[in-house]
């Protein structure tokens, strides 16, 4: 199973199979839920055990228990039970329900994978939670576009291995991605761009759209993260509405990949204003927690000459372009705060003087330094290490596969040393992910291929424990899973 379960006892029982199933539920479960674990199993059973002999007089019992726990228990924690009488799904929340489920499926696969006598499968009890509260995964949809479907199969993915957090990187310099009601040019303008050949490329995701995406998402357990990167990455953003750069003129949706100078102006109101409005409509669209506002590689130079950004400086007393990038932030930041939400950045959001509130994203390098710095200034933080994490990197030193900028084999992901990143304030830690940016990945199926069994070393990475990392024992249980990824 993958991630290996904490605590797993086989009993040496065994549990006859059969497609009749029956359910049995506690109240307190929604017929949403129970309609989602229960179409789930039916669909994967069918499909296992399809030409199965089955006895007609034969009932399975399926119970979910959706209730206290009865003794103090972890987030996300679960039990499962497979008896020669029945199984049960045992959880306080509806997301551990979901990772048992997730791993009573993965047992099936394996069982009926190996046995060759017949639908038995073995008993065993399981009790099972994560070591972290966040468990990510990245794509980038503005380098390269994915449509709504597909995005609903990489939550699949996702769901699968108990990651709980997908980061939807939804605008940057060569494509805006959402549609907009308030700044309906972002979409209509900023959603496209000229190709060197001459060909128009993009696309956007309705907000119709966006609700089945979050859907899908909040029936898996996993919360969406929306990223709209500002003050830099933001050229899709100014070809649609010029005017809040610093020195507004005609600019394009760019089509080649790198860092754009201009960037949206600091010291205009009239750019505050809209980005209120704009995070405004985003935290309405999206209800989950968190909300990503960038905040990484935003060249400084334009703000150095804008007389705007200096009167700002200025008139907020602040030392810098630097300091002004924090103000920046902090403003936003505020004004989410305001509306409920938790704002989420880069680790470039620490060079100036920010508060404790935002999350901070350790990314630069190994992630070390930005990690610390983040414990320090007492923000929560989450890893995401470019030398480790990325994966659009090559898996293998190969010019024929894909993937670009330098190589992190499955084993680099599985053996990343998480200790390196715990200081004195252990909660400051909430976990990890993998980012996949997009500009050499062209297409659904380069995507897949980069996520490959990596995505089986994150999941691992933040939900089992460290201390029983054994990489040849990891690679057997990688190949049970072929089945279902
Ligand atoms: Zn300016």
């Amino acid at each position: 199973m993958i991630p290996g379960p904490k605590i797993i006892r086989l009993t040496g029982e065994s549990f006859p199979f059969c497609t009749k199933v029956h359910v049995n539920l506690t109240p307190s479960i929604t017929p949403e839920q129970a309609h989602f674990i229960g179409g789930e199993f039916t669909k994967h059973c069918e499909k296992l055990f399809e030409g199965c002999p089955v006895d007609p007089r034969d009932e399975m019992n399926i119970n979910l228990i959706l209730a206290p726990a009865g003794i103090p228990v972890p987030p996300g924690h679960y039990f499962l039970i497979i008896k020669p009488s029945d199984i049960t799904l045992a959880s306080e929340t509806y997301e551990g329900l979901l990772y048992a489920w997730q791993t009573l499926k993965q047992h099936l696969y394996n069982t009926a994978y190996f046995t060759e006598t017949g639908t038995d499968i073995e008993c065993l009890q399981i009790a099972d939670w994560p070591s972290f509260p966040w468990r990510g995964l990245h794509l980038d949809v503005s380098r390269h576009f994915f449509d709504y479907k597909f995005v609903r199969r990489y939550l699949d993915w996702m769901a699968a291995f108990k990651l709980n957090k997908f980061h939807w990187h939804l605008s940057d310099d060569q494509g805006w991605r959402i549609e907009s009601k308030r700044f309906p040019l972002l979409h209509e303008q900023g959603a496209w761009r000229t190709e060197a050949d001459g060909s128009s490329y993009g696309g956007y995701y309705t907000q119709r759209q966006i609700k089945l995406v979050l859907k899908h998402a909040e029936e898996r357990g996993i919360e969406v993260i929306p990223e709209i990167d500002v003050p830099g990455h933001a050229m899709a953003i100014l070809a649609a509405y010029p005017d809040l750069a610093c020195f507004p003129q005609e600019f394009q949706t760019l089509s080649v990949w790198g860092i754009s100078e201009d960037i949206l102006c600091a010291g205009k109101d009239s750019v505050i204003d809209f980005l209120k409005d704009l995070f405004t409509e985003v935290a309405e669209l999206f209800p989950g927690q968190y909300i990503h506002l960038g905040g990484d590689e935003a060249p400084k130079a334009r703000w150095k000459e804008c007389p705007h950004c200096q009167q700002r400086i200025a008139g907020q007393n602040l030392a810098n372009a630097g300091e002004l990038q924090s103000w920046l932030v902090q403003t936003l930041a505020q004004h989410l705060q305001g509306l409920g939400k938790t704002v989420i950045g880069w680790d470039e959001i620490l060079d100036g003087n920010i508060d404790s509130q935002p999350v901070v994203m350790a990314w630069r390098g190994d992630g070390i330094a930005a990690a610390r710095k983040a414990h320090d200034n007492g923000n929560r933080y989450i890893i995401c290490p470019n030398s480790k994490l990325y994966f659009d990197w090559k898996y293998l030193a190969d010019k024929n596969l894909p993937g670009a900028h330098g190589v992190t084999t499955l084993q680099d992901v599985y053996h990343l040393d998480l200790a390196q990143y715990r200081f004195q304030n252990k909660k400051l830690f909430l976990g990890g992910q993998a980012n996949l940016w997009t500009e050499h990945v062209p297409d659904s199926r380069t995507a897949k291929d980069l996520l490959g069994w990596r995505i089986y070393a994150l999941s691992e990475l933040f939900w089992s424990d460290p201390q029983t990392k054994d990489y040849s024992e990891f690679w057997e249980r990688i190949w049970a899973m072929r089945e279902i990824f």
